[in-house]
């Protein structure tokens, strides 16, 4: 579904990500681990168009997606989730929903926003709350909902269980299991390594810009060496 190959990335003369080859397989959640710096924000934002690519190629789904803007590649069903700020917390819950799905005919839009209320009942429960007076969880969970009303077929998630106590990131996790079984492609930027490595069907981890494993999520807990050096894993 999605695969970066040879990647050297970077913010103007800043290079960051150095030869980074990553597949996403489709229906499947991918994890994308490493410790603060290590370029894991970064290689999401270059897959959405907002960095400096010096070499490499991003496919989707069979088309070479390197030089197309981000609205282009939004159009294709990617979607990016930053760590903060993916929601407009001055709106309402259903005014955040209605402008993520401003290009819909009107029956479509009521169609989405009634799998995404039954997907998530507390945000049909909220609608009429301004999003910022939601909990951290609750607005990761309405990011998630517009991704969905955009009809994005590829989520990229950076962190979202960040900050959040371990029982709501665990919601968060379960949400994202969800997604899979709904045919949504994942790939899951995580600090929290023990959770994303639970759910996810293959991971990444990432030092100083380069990828230093690629694998199923249990060779990595399995590894002590690299779990225990990079992701903080005791074996
Ligand atoms: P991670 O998400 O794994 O914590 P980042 O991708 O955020 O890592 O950061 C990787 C490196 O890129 C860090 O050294 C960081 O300082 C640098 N960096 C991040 N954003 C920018 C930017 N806009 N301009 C220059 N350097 C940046
Ligand atoms: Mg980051």
């Amino acid at each position: 579904m999605l695969s970066v190959k040879q990647l050297n990335a970077g913010y103007g003369k800043f290079q960051i990500l150095f030869d980074v080859n990553i597949e996403a397989p489709p229906n499947a959640i991918t994890t994308l681990l490493g410790p603060n710096g290590s370029g894991k924000s970064t290689l999401l934002k270059t897959i959405f168009g907002l960095t400096s690519v010096y070499s490499g190629e991003v496919w989707y789904n069979g088309t070479n997606i390197t030089k197309l803007p981000p609205h282009e590649r939004a159009k294709l069903g990617l979607a990016y989730l930053p760590q903060v700020g993916s929601t407009f917390n001055e709106l309402t819950v259903e005014e955040n929903l209605k402008m993520a799905a401003y290009t819909l005919p009107p029956e479509e839009y009521r169609e989405r926003l009634e799998e995404v209320f039954s997907m998530f009942p507390i945000l049909r429960e909220f609608r009429k709350r301004r999003a910022g007076s939601l909990s951290g969880g609750q607005r990761q969970m309405l990011a998630i909902a517009m991704a969905l009303m955009r009809k994005a077929k590829f989520i990229m998630l950076d962190e979202p269980t960040a900050m959040l106590a371990p029982k709501v990131a665990y919601e968060i996790a379960e949400t994202i299991v969800e997604l899979k079984r709904r045919g949504i492609t994942v790939l899951l930027a995580e600090q929290n390594a023990l959770l994303a490595l639970e759910i996810a069907d293959k991971a990444y981890l990432l030092v100083s810009g380069r990828v230093v494993f690629e694998g199923k999520p249990k060779e990595l807990l399995e590894n002590p060496e690299l779990g225990k050096m990079y992701l903080g894993l005791s074996s």
